[in-house]
């Protein structure tokens, strides 16, 4: 049985790794899906069609999450499509790893762009569109919990803020029966953080599942939120990690 008929889902980043993963699967639960990218055109169009091809509605959307407007605009686009906003997943992500006094204020700046403003905005404008029962999903890191390589703190920083606006957020909109919800993945492979070499060994060293995460075991875990079984969950970091952070 189909969790998600008749819903509408917002996908931010949407092209590739764990977001196409869940784009894929809210899919498959019923859900139209609104997906963006920013330079992944070909990528974003793949999953498209591969939602339409197994007989789903999805939309891909260019649009920056560094761009107040385009973040927006592409929400409303996604509604006026749609005709509703029911759930709202905030992936879009990226990763800087350097020493501090090596770390560019260039990549501050795209870090604290896209892993929190993006964020912020987005969860405003779709709130704005939700009804009761309306969901807010962002993909944090368990890295807001534990962060056991050093050239990763301005990722962490990123990572708890969203955090800690899940809680403020899930306060602010628990009385219009929506849930606020932060997802925390230890490594899992994508580009970002591919299964191979020695780093990927070394991090596996420090779980208790010694493996990497497979993106369709998030986005399984984001469907569960997104569904109505889900509704008394809400204001929760929640992490899936392996035991990365056990
Ligand atoms: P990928 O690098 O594989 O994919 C990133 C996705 O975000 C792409 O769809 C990309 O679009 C999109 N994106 C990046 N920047 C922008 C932007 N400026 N505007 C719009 N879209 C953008 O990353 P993952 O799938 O690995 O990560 C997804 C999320 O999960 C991130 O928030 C990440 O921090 C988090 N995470 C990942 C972990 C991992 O081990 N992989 C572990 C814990 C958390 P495009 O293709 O167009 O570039």
């Amino acid at each position: 049985q189909k969790t998600l008929e008749n819903k509408v889902a917002f996908i931010q980043g949407g092209s590739r790794g764990i977001g196409a993963a869940i784009a894929q699967r809210l899919a498959k639960e019923g859900a139209a899906v609104a997906l963006t990218y920013v330079s992944s055109a070909a990528g974003a169009l793949d999953v498209v069609r591969e939602i339409e091809a197994a007989g789903g509605r999805a939309i891909a959307i260019q649009a920056d999450s560094r761009d107040e407007q385009a973040i927006r605009g592409a929400i409303r686009h996604a509604v006026d499509t749609f005709g509703r906003l029911d759930i709202l997943v905030n992936n879009a992500g990226v990763l800087a790893v350097a020493p501090i006094d090596e770390f560019s204020i260039e990549d501050l700046d795209r870090t604290l762009d896209v892993n929190v403003r993006s964020v912020v905005i987005a969860s405003q404008e779709a709130a704005r569109m939700m009804d009761e029962g309306g969901r807010i999903i962002t993909i944090g890191s368990t890295n807001a919990e534990r962060m056991p390589f050093a050239g990763g703190s301005v990722y962490a920083l990123s990572k708890a803020a969203v955090a800690g606006f899940t809680k403020g957020l899930a306060r602010d909109l628990g009385s219009r029966g929506i849930t606020v919800n932060n997802v925390q993945p230890g490594p899992v492979d994508t580009d970002m953080n591919p299964d191979q070499g020695d780093f990927a060994e070394s991090l596996k060293q420090t779980m208790a599942l010694p493996r990497y995460g497979k993106v369709e075991e998030i986005a399984s875990f984001v469907a569960y939120l997104a569904g109505p079984e889900a509704a008394y969950i809400t204001g929760a970091n929640l992490t899936i990690d392996g035991g990365f952070s056990a």
